[in-house]
């Protein structure tokens, strides 16, 4: 069974995003890139399973341009052992939908029985892809999960509903499942892993390859577009009350009363 794992790549947690003019999209010069942290919860899980003798091939899967290659290596020289990237001009303008259908269907052609997923990627934080290649895939889908065991065919997986409450959700492959923190801890590349991964492959794929029309992704067959993003409004700044300790204290009350109206 081949466990095919999706992995995006995403500015780093200490870079400093900035906006383009249109306040439509990040910009990515200067911008420091890793593997979405999510997803590294979802390799290290695939890499445990094919280590406990579960699957037969560890397979990446990425929507990008070659400048997503040197996470997709990353992701190879922590043990998986080939990859896909689907790049096509046609996909420029793409909604998640459009995304999710060149996935399903790379996904789909390489015969992939489970399919591991982040739980979101922590730039768009849409958290929608797993769900829309579950239904695209006609596979099972579950989403947010923290503990997984898989028996032939059959699958457990355990995810946290709020209020402390587990749920456990039993299924069978094909499946989809998007990983959360506490899944595991993923693994860094080794020297020896480094080493290996720069023979190991990266195929890249058009659209038509994959059986899909351009009238299926792309801007075109976007539903929903992005109107404004923005950083969030600048704090104002702290204000310091003089005089005694006394007096600084009675205009914090009335300034928490009167104009912060909390008390
Ligand atoms: C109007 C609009 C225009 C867009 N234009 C483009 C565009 O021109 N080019 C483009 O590439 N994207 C484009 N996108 C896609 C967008 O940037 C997001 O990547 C996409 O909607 C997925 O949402 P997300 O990143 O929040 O992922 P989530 O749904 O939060 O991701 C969950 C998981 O899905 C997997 N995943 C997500 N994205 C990828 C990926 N790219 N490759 C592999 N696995 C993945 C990861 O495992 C991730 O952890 C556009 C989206 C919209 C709405």
């Amino acid at each position: 069974m081949i466990i095919g794992v999706c992995i995006k790549q995403v500015p780093a947690t200490d870079t400093r995003i900035r906006i383009n003019a249109e306040a439509t999209a990040i910009l990515t010069d200067d911008v420091k890139f890793e593997i979405n942290p999510y997803d590294e919860y979802a390799l290290e899980e695939a890499l445990r399973l094919k280590q406990a003798g579960k699957a037969t091939e560890v397979v990446t899967f990425t929507v990008g341009g070659a400048d997503a290659d040197a996470r997709i290596r990353d992701g190879l020289a922590r043990g998986a052992d080939r990859a896909v990237r689907i790049d096509d001009p046609a996909l420029a303008g793409s909604d998640s939908l459009g995304l999710a259908r060149a996935l399903a269907a790379a996904l789909t052609a390489e015969g992939v029985g489970l399919v591991l997923a982040g739980r979101q990627a922590v730039d768009g934080d849409s958290s929608t892809i797993p769900a829309m290649i579950a239904e695209l895939m006609g596979a099972a889908q579950v989403s947010w999960v923290d503990k997984f065991e898989m028996d032939g065919e059959a699958f457990t997986a355990q995810r946290a509903a709020g209020g402390g409450m587990r749920e456990v959700v039993a299924g069978r492959l094909p499946a989809v499942v998007s990983c959360d923190k506490g899944l595991n801890t993923p693994r860094y590349a080794t020297l020896p892993g480094i080493l290996k991964a720069k023979s190991k492959k990266i195929a890249v794929v058009g659209i038509a390859e994959l059986g899909l029309s351009a009238n299926r992704v792309g801007a075109g067959a976007a539903l929903v577009t992005f109107s404004n993003m923005g950083p969030p409004p600048q704090r104002p700044a702290g204000r310091i009350l003089s005089g005694d300790n006394a007096t600084a204290v009675a205009e914090l009350v009335r300034l928490l009363r009167d104009e912060a109206k909390v008390i």
